[in-house]
């Protein structure tokens, strides 16, 4: 009896031995689990495996191999996040609810000159934007603002849209600069072109008229009144194809057909083309290419056109006795064109503005013309990647230059 008791007590305490080594052993595996979990919680990286119990450790793993995929999308999704905030035009800035800028993207620290960590009112500095900013943080309700810096020439527009769940803000602003210039350029033009058609529809209306009223059985008037008419149809369409040209060459629709340009040969072709108007006009028309010119890169046709321009207005506003000299040379990585002439100059207030289109002088508005030549010299110049200027003194004659790269 006592053997079987001895026995038994034995078998329970070796029974209780096991049960304390596996309870021990588990125990170490919990705790290597809790480790490891704790780490996935972490978001620190995962060990690719867990040695354990099979089905415990297939879960931990399975559990690890999942919160990685996702960590590594949701990681795919913020870099590019960032790298759209990054790349974007318009500012985006975020606010916390107590006004402090806690994210602003490259864009909206150079619209504003500030970096992040400032309160918004320091960041807008303008009071119209930092009021839109306050009333969204007042109402919970989306505003907009646009203003004008005339200081910096900047035309901003603001939206600050509130978020709810941190009481702070979102607040974009796009620049519209560029696209009011576009504007004012469009509503410029607009107004201008009326203008100049008014002028001639206006003498036309006038010449009819005239005609109608008794001059057309008049012999000796009826002719001069149909030459003034001429003149003015001419103007006008000589307007109509120059403003179609300018269309064309300012959208990028006249492709240049760049090839080497000799110089020397340019200038002559060019004075060749015009010198009968120069004499009609009593005037003398020179070419001093210089010695070893090297030859550019350009539209023989085109940089012929800005030429021709050039002299023709040489000739226009030079008296007769006056002379034109077309010149070029070397200069660096370009080749220097001149035109110059010694007749009316032009006022150095105008002298800024005689590119833009449809400028005239004061001088030249009685005349022909339609204000539109040296703009389409500009943008021929300009696409060919050189310069255009004039030098002037009123009454001493102009000096038009221009550059073309070199071939
Ligand atoms: P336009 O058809 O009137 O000549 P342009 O664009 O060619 O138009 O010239 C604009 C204005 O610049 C002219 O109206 C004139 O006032 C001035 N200008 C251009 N070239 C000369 C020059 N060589 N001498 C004096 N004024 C000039």
């Amino acid at each position: 009896m006592n053997y079987l008791l001895l026995a038994g007590l034995i078998v329970a305490l070796l029974a209780l031995g096991w049960v304390a080594w596996r309870y021990l052993r588990l125990h170490r595996r919990l705790d290597a689990y809790a480790v490891t979990i704790r780490r996935a919680a972490e978001g620190t990286d995962l060990p690719a495996d867990v040695p354990g119990l099979e089905e415990f450790s297939n879960a931990v793993n399975g559990l690890s191999a999942a919160f990685n995929t996702q960590l590594s999308s949701v990681e795919a999704e913020r870099a590019k996040l960032a790298s759209v905030l990054e790349q974007m035009t318009d500012g985006v800035l975020i606010a916390d609810a107590d006004g402090q800028v806690t994210f602003m993207n490259p864009a909206a620290g150079r619209i504003f000159g500030a970096q992040a960590g400032r309160r918004v009112a320091e960041v807008l500095r303008q009071y119209q934007l930092v009021e839109a900013w306050q009333r969204c943080c007042e109402t919970g309700e989306a505003q907009s603002e646009t203003v004008e810096l005339p200081a910096r020439r900047q035309f901003l527009q603001l939206f600050a849209l509130p978020d709810r769940q941190t009481g702070g803000s979102l607040l974009l602003v796009q620049d519209l600069t560029r696209v009011r210039r576009l504007e004012t350029v469009r509503r410029d033009f607009i107004s201008n072109i009326s203008h100049e058609l008014r002028t001639p529809l206006a003498s036309l209306k006038a010449l009819t008229e005239t005609l109608r009223d008794g001059a057309l059985d008049d012999p000796q008037a009826a002719p001069r009144f149909l030459g003034r008419i001429e003149i003015e149809v001419d103007a006008l369409t000589q307007m109509a194809q120059e403003l179609l040209e300018l269309t064309r060459i300012e959208s990028g629709q006249v492709p240049l057909e760049l090839a080497a340009v000799d110089p020397a040969r340019l200038l002559h072709s060019a004075a060749e083309r015009m010198r009968m108007q120069a004499e009609r006009a009593g005037l003398e028309l020179t070419v001093e290419a210089a010695a070893g010119l090297s030859t550019v890169r350009g539209d023989t046709a085109r940089l012929e056109q800005v030429l021709v321009n050039l002299i023709h207005n040489a000739v226009k506003f030079t008296g007769p006795g006056g002379a034109v000299i077309l010149s070029a040379e070397n200069d660096g990585e370009f080749v220097r064109f001149a035109v110059k002439d010694t007749g009316a100059g032009i006022p150095e207030d105008d002298l800024e503005r005689v590119f833009e289109r449809f400028y005239k002088s004061d001088r030249a508005r009685s005349g022909g013309g339609t204000g539109l030549g040296l703009s389409i010299a500009r943008h021929i110049v300009e696409a060919h990647g050189g310069k255009i200027w004039v030098e002037s003194v009123e009454g001493r004659g102009s000096a038009f230059f221009f550059t073309i790269p070199l071939f």
